[in-house]
């Protein structure tokens, strides 16, 4: 927990930074999937920016960030 910074936004795919401390502790994650520690490891050159993309794509699927607005939550998704 100590290098997670404890937003508990839920953009690692777990629902709060304890929880992805638990499932690394396990071996069922890295750190790198905290995409704080992303940007952590991007800026001491340890993570290329096309990797934490992957990372974001393997816990979320392939381009879910791209401008669709279909999309449940989009502002015509009433
Ligand atoms: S992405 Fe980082 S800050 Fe957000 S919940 Fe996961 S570990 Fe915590």
């Amino acid at each position: 927990m100590c290098y997670l910074p404890g937003f508990d936004c839920g953009a690692c795919g777990a629902p709060t930074c304890k929880s992805l401390a638990e499932d690394v502790a396990k071996g069922n994650a890295i750190l790198s999937h905290c995409v704080f520690m992303q940007r952590q490891m991007e800026k001491h050159h340890s993570l290329s920016p096309e990797h934490a993309f992957n990372f974001i794509e393997s816990i979320w699927g392939k381009d879910r960030l791209d401008k669709k607005c279909d999309k449940k939550g989009a502002i015509n998704d009433y």
